[in-house]
């Protein structure tokens, strides 16, 4: 509803007269999805929520011409007695540290001004300027920031097997086919921020002597699309993309490609495949993309938060970066925070925050009163997590440790009442769907996977179903071509070891 609450905000305001003095931004996603619509008017910084059309005459009539606060659509947790406290000191907001969503929800994402006005571009500028090749490479390596699509590698490693590739072309490339269920981390980016990535793989192609990007997004985020593609005209416009950047010489342009929706056009080399024009289907590795990637020329791809990382780094330097986080993993990590949970939204927090700060704090608990059960990181390639480990500094290998994995950062609670075997089905009747069907232990393997689940579910397994379910699911794992097989029977497996009962009690009570 958010459209219709901006043009009646626009209609009152001007027949009030003072469309001169009041201007109407939209921005991008702020993280409390729960309490939407906001509004946030300035210079007061009162924060609205869940804000309909029928308020905005009260708004107008009370905030701007009188300047008195409504305090009925105060955000209540910014309410203290007769103070309004400022939105870091809330809940939701106070254990979060804003590194990749920094400017999202703040700046107006199709203004290209507002960017720059908050360091946009200096980090590109700095890297033209004062660094070599090299040292950008060394930076990005000291910082430890590793890859947020899923995988965890070291995005400075894979940065310099891309600059060791000798070729007379080479790519940059950017990971947003974002089609986890419940994840929408990188299109809030895109949406609230897209000059980071124009930014970020400008001081990429620099660093690995490439002169040409691409972006695989998925058209089903039809507003990334615009305003990246609005980004992109705005920073050619100024000289920011194209022919010899900042009179320094290096050139670099960028493109747009769609995604027509298909998971696993997200797995790297599948994606690079779709971009060359053909059916996007992951072929083995090796060659790796650093040195045959699109158009078989060497290619370094980077998923969406990954890249918005970077110009950060590069302006505050690679010690700042390694200061947050845990030993292994550096950084911030974002989270789409869905399910049985009061606050559902996007959070960002330093890599090593316990599960239990973000459901219980950032998250505010589980609605109705109801026991925390479970939580789905990583999507259909991630684990359930019991409760057992709420307290387990979240990073890419203690996630790993404990049957799970960090994924691109989908969060999905369940309460009591969830049935775990059928949370199993669901992420495996989507990787069915999904699987290219390119080899057979994940074309054929999952599907028979998921009739032995569904049997179960449905009051039809045996006992030695369970059996026959796990060796299959290793089989799947250890055999087939791709990420998308490989991880596919985690949801199955983590269930299994941790929700086993569940499992034998629809076997035994045949429901
Ligand atoms: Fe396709 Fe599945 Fe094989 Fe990957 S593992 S190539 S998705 S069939």
């Amino acid at each position: 509803g958010s459209d219709r609450i901006v043009r009646a905000l626009e209609n009152n305001i001007k027949s009030v007269g003072l469309e001169q003095e009041v201007k109407v931004i939209r921005t991008g996603c702020f993280g409390l999805c729960a309490l939407g619509p906001i509004m946030i008017i300035y210079p007061e910084g009162a924060f609205y929520s869940r804000v309909n059309v029928d308020d905005v005459p009260e708004i107008v009539e009370e905030h701007l011409l009188k300047g008195r606060v409504v305090k009925r659509l105060l955000y209540q947790e910014t309410v203290q007695e007769d103070t309004v406290k400022s939105l870091d000191q809330t809940d939701f907001y106070k254990k979060q540290m804003r590194v990749a969503l920094k400017n999202c929800g703040v700046i107006d994402p199709e203004n290209i001004n507002e960017y720059i006005a908050y360091d946009g571009y200096a980090a590109l500028g700095k890297v033209l300027t004062e660094m070599t090749p090299e040292e950008v490479i060394k930076t990005v390596k000291d910082s430890g920031l590793r890859g947020r699509g899923g995988g965890g590698f070291l995005t400075g490693q894979k940065w310099s097997f891309g600059a060791a590739s000798k070729a007379d072309q080479k790519y940059v490339a950017c990971n947003a086919d974002e089609g986890d269920p419940g994840a929408f981390m990188d299109r809030s980016i895109l949406e609230g921020d897209p000059h980071v990535i124009i930014e970020a793989m400008a001081i990429a192609a620099y660093a690995i002597g490439a002169n040409h990007g691409f972006v695989y997004i998925r058209a089903e985020y039809p507003i990334a699309v615009q305003r990246l593609q609005h980004a992109i005209d705005q920073a050619r416009e100024v000289g920011l993309l194209g022919k010899n950047i900042l009179g320094t010489g290096f050139d670099f342009d960028m493109e747009l490609r769609l995604g027509a929706g298909a998971f696993v056009c997200g797995e790297e080399t599948a994606l690079m495949t779709s971009i060359d024009g053909k059916r996007g289907e992951p072929r083995p590795r090796p060659p790796f993309p650093t040195t045959a990637g699109i158009f078989g020329k060497p290619t370094v791809l980077n998923n969406v938060e990954t890249y918005a990382n970077i110009p950060q780094i590069i302006l505050k330097g690679a010690e700042w970066f390694r200061s947050i986080g845990t030993e292994k993993s550096k950084g911030t990590k974002v989270f789409a925070l869905g399910g049985k949970i009061h606050n559902t939204g996007l959070v960002e927090v330093p890599m090593g925050t316990t599960l239990r700060e973000i459901v219980e704090e950032i998250g505010g608990g589980i609605p109705g009163g109801k026991k925390f059960k479970a939580a789905q990181t990583g999507g259909p390639s991630g684990g359930c997590i019991p409760d057992k480990y709420l307290d387990v500094p979240i990073d890419y290998d203690n996630l790993i440790e404990i049957g799970s994995m960090m994924g691109s950062g989908g969060l999905i609670v369940m309460d009591e009442d969830t049935c775990m075997v059928d949370i199993a089905k669901f992420y495996l009747e989507f990787t069915v769907d999904e699987s290219c069907g390119k080899c057979t232990p994940c074309r054929v393997g999952t599907k028979r996977l998921y009739e032995m689940l569904d049997k179960i579910s449905k009051g039809q397994g045996t006992m030695e179903d369970l059996d026959k379910m796990e060796d299959l699911c290793y089989y799947i794992k250890e055999n087939s071509l791709c990420g998308l097989g490989q991880s596919a029977p985690n949801p199955v497996l983590s269930t299994l070891k941790y929700f086993r009962d569940e499992y034998i009690a629809h076997i035994q009570d045949k429901r």
